[in-house]
């Protein structure tokens, strides 16, 4: 018998402040593309992955990722949205401050309405922009992965426009769901 495409099928959200590069590392994921100009108000709102994880079972996962395509700066997310989602991306922008302070109210919603089970994963994205150029970095490093201790969230810094970071961000969390199961 045909071995089937994939072993798991893991729903997984992105939140975070409007503007930090969800959409972007939703369309660097599923197309390997970046956009400098997106338009905000068309938010990429469903992508799919198929990821191979690491490892001699070489388990295949289908990401199935949300992405809350504008609606975070209305703070009309649904509960619908969190239902059933195994991981979480909570994502700043390493440039932005106040999007790391809010990345604390994001995980508090993910929290109050996904399932107690969900993975997280902390996520400062815009990493190129900093890049022989730490003058520009808001969030050091160390302070977000203290955060993402203390909270017990993965973490990882990634580029959507590079990609830098952007597959093994969703692989380590879908490794973490698979470790549950
Ligand atoms: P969203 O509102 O969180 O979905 O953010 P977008 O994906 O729409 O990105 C907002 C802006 O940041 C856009 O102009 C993107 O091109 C830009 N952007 C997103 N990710 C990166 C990144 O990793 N590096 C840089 N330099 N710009 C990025």
């Amino acid at each position: 018998m045909a071995s089937p495409a994939w072993h798991y099928v893991l729903k997984f959200i992105i939140t975070g402040d409007a503007a930090v590069g969800k959409s972007s590392l939703l369309v660097r994921l599923t197309d390997q593309r970046f956009l400098a100009n997106p338009d905000p108000t068309l938010g990429v709102e469903f992508g799919s992955k198929l990821l191979t994880l690491p490892g001699p079972e070489g388990t295949v996962v289908k990401l199935q990722c949300w992405d809350t395509a504008g609606t975070e700066s209305f703070r009309s997310i649904t509960r619908s949205y969190y239902r059933g989602a195994a991981g979480a991306l909570i994502v700043y922008d390493v440039t932005s401050r106040r999007s790391f302070d809010n990345a604390r109210a994001w995980l508090a919603d993910v929290r109050a309405h996904a399932d107690a089970q969900v993975s997280c994963i902390l996520v400062g994205n815009k990493a190129d922009l900093v890049e022989g150029d730490e003058s520009r970095r808001q969030v050091p490093t160390e302070t977000a992965a203290l955060f993402a201790q203390e909270e017990g969230l993965l973490f990882a810094e990634t580029s959507a426009k590079n990609g830098d970071g952007v597959d093994s961000a969703f692989v380590s969390a879908a490794e973490s769901v698979i470790r549950k199961v």
